[in-house]
C-alpha cells in the first residue's frame, strides 16, 4: 500500500458514506411528505391532523438541516485532511517546541476549539430558530452561554488529565508492544468512572434534580420496583422544562450509584398509571441486562479499534495519505477519531437493531409488571408532545432508529 492508495480509499469511503446518508434523508423527507396528508389509521382516533402535520414539517425541517450540517462537514473533513488543515495547525504548535505530550494537546485542543466555533452556527440554528419555531426551545442565550462554558470548563479539568496519560501511554510502544492494551484499560476504567460520576455529580451542575414526593405516585413507584426486586439511590425530577419542552424518563449510573431520572415536562403530562409504565420500560432494560451488554460491545468495538489503531500507527504512507507528514501519537489519535466515522456508519444498522431488540424486551417486561394499555397512551403523548413523525421512511428507520417506529412500537405493545 502507498500513500496514494490510502487516498483514494479515504475518497471513496466519503462519497460512500456521504452518498448513503444524503440518500436516506431523501428518502425519509419524501416518505414523510407523501403521508403528510392523513393520520395514519392506527392513530385515527389518538392524534389530531393538526399535530399530525406538526411532526411531520419538524421532522422534515430538521433532516433538511441535517443534510446540510453533514455537507459542511463533509467539506471541512477534507479541509483538514487532504487541504493540509491538520498539517497547518501541527506545524504551528509544534514552533512554540513545547514537549512532545504538550504539543499534542495543544493540537487536539486547538482542533477541537475551532471545530466547537465553526459548529456554532449550526447549534445556534437548530436551537434557536428551528426548535424555537416548533415551540420547543425554552433556553434562553444567556444559559445557552453559561452552558457552553460550563461544559467546556468540565471537560479541560476531567478531559485534559485524561489526555495527557492516554498521550503517555501511546509513547511507550517504543519500549512496550502492549501500549494499545493499556489504553485500552484506563480508556475503559475512565469511561466506568464517568458513568459511576455523571447521575451524582456532573448532571446536578447542569440541572436541579429533586427526589419525588408526591406520596400517591411515590407509593406506585416504591412497590412497583419492590415487585421487580430492583434497588436504586432514588427516583427523581429534573427541571428539563428549563430548557426545552421535550419529555423523556432515563436510568443513569451503576452500581450504589443507580438513579432513575423523569423529565417535569414528562411528569406533567402523564397520569400516574402511565408513568408507572413508563418506568417500567425503564427497568425493564436493566433487568434484561441491556446496560451490561452495551458496556460489553462498547469495550469489544474500543479494543477491535485500538488494536487496529496498534497495527497502523507506525505506517507512515497512512499519515501521508491524510495529508500529515509527521508520524505522531497526537495525529494518530486524531486521523483516527476523524477518519473511523467514514467505516462505522456501514455498521449504523446493526445498532439500531441491537437497540430495537431491547426496546421490545423492554416493553414486553413493562406488559408483565403493569397494565401494556398505560405504556400504549403514555407512548402515543409522548409522540404528540415531541412530535415524532409516526410515518418514517421503513429504511431510513431500519438503518438509524433506536427504538421502533411508532405503529410497530405501539402495535407489539397491543399484542402482549
Ligand atoms: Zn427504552
Amino acid at each position: 500500500m502507498t500513500a496514494s492508495d490510502i487516498q483514494t480509499s479515504f475518497i471513496f469511503l466519503l462519497i460512500a458514506s456521504y452518498t448513503l446518508q444524503l440518500w436516506l434523508s431523501r428518502r425519509h423527507i419524501k416518505h414523510i411528505q407523501d403521508h403528510r396528508a392523513a393520520v395514519p389509521a392506527a392513530f385515527a382516533n389518538k392524534i389530531s391532523l393538526e399535530a399530525h402535520q406538526k411532526a411531520a414539517d419538524y421532522t422534515m425541517t430538521r433532516s433538511k438541516f441535517g443534510m446540510l450540517e453533514l455537507s459542511f462537514a463533509s467539506i471541512l473533513l477534507v479541509i483538514w485532511t487532504l487541504g493540509g488543515g491538520l498539517q497547518l495547525l501541527d506545524d504551528f504548535m509544534r514552533s512554540f517546541e513545547f514537549s512532545p505530550i504538550l504539543t499534542g494537546i495543544a493540537v487536539i485542543f486547538g482542533l477541537g476549539l475551532i471545530s466547537g466555533f465553526l459548529d456554532l452556527p449550526f447549534t445556534l440554528y437548530k436551537t434557536f430558530v428551528i426548535e424555537e419555531k416548533f415551540g420547543f426551545n425554552r433556553l434562553t442565550l444567556k444559559m445557552f452561554i453559561t452552558d457552553t462554558l460550563k461544559s467546556t470548563a468540565i471537560m479541560l479539568v476531567i478531559g485534559l488529565p485524561f489526555l495527557y496519560f492516554v498521550l503517555w501511554l501511546m509513547d511507550l510502544r517504543d519500549v512496550s508492544p502492549y501500549w494499545w492494551l493499556y489504553v485500552w484499560g484506563s480508556w475503559f476504567g475512565f469511561s466506568m468512572l464517568m458513568m459511576w460520576l455523571y447521575p451524582a455529580f456532573i448532571a446536578p451542575i447542569f440541572n436541579k434534580f429533586t427526589p419525588l414526593d408526591e406520596p400517591e405516585l411515590k407509593s406506585k413507584i416504591t412497590q412497583l420496583l419492590e415487585r421487580c426486586g430492583f434497588t436504586s439511590n432514588g427516583v427523581f425530577i429534573m427541571d428539563g422544562s428549563k430548557r426545552s419542552s421535550h419529555g423523556n424518563a432515563y436510568f443513569t449510573g451503576f452500581g450504589s450509584n443507580k438513579r432513575i431520572v423523569f423529565f417535569d415536562t414528562l411528569l406533567n403530562s402523564l397520569q400516574h398509571n402511565e408513568i408507572e409504565a413508563v418506568l417500567a420500560h425503564e427497568l425493564g432494560h436493566f433487568k434484561r441486562n441491556h446496560i451490561k451488554k452495551r458496556i460489553f460491545t462498547m469495550a469489544l468495538m474500543s479494543l477491535g479499534g485500538l488494536a487496529l489503531l496498534a497495527w497502523l500507527i507506525d505506517q507512515t504512507f497512512i499519515y501521508e495519505g491524510l495529508g500529515v507528514s509527521q508520524v505522531s501519537s497526537h495525529m494518530a489519535l486524531i486521523l483516527f477519531m476523524l477518519v473511523t466515522p467514514l467505516i462505522s456508519i456501514f455498521l449504523t444498522p446493526i445498532f439500531s437493531l441491537m437497540s430495537r431488540k431491547h426496546e421490545f424486551e423492554a416493553d414486553e417486561f413493562a406488559a408483565e409488571n403493569t397494565d401494556a394499555n398505560n405504556l400504549i397512551t403514555a407512548l402515543v403523548k409522548l409522540y404528540e408532545e415531541n412530535s415524532n413523525t409516526l410515518t418514517p421512511d421503513p429504511l431510513y428507520s431500519a438503518f438509524y432508529d433506536s427504538h421502533p417506529p411508532a405503529p410497530v412500537r405501539v402495535a407489539h405493545l397491543a399484542r402482549l
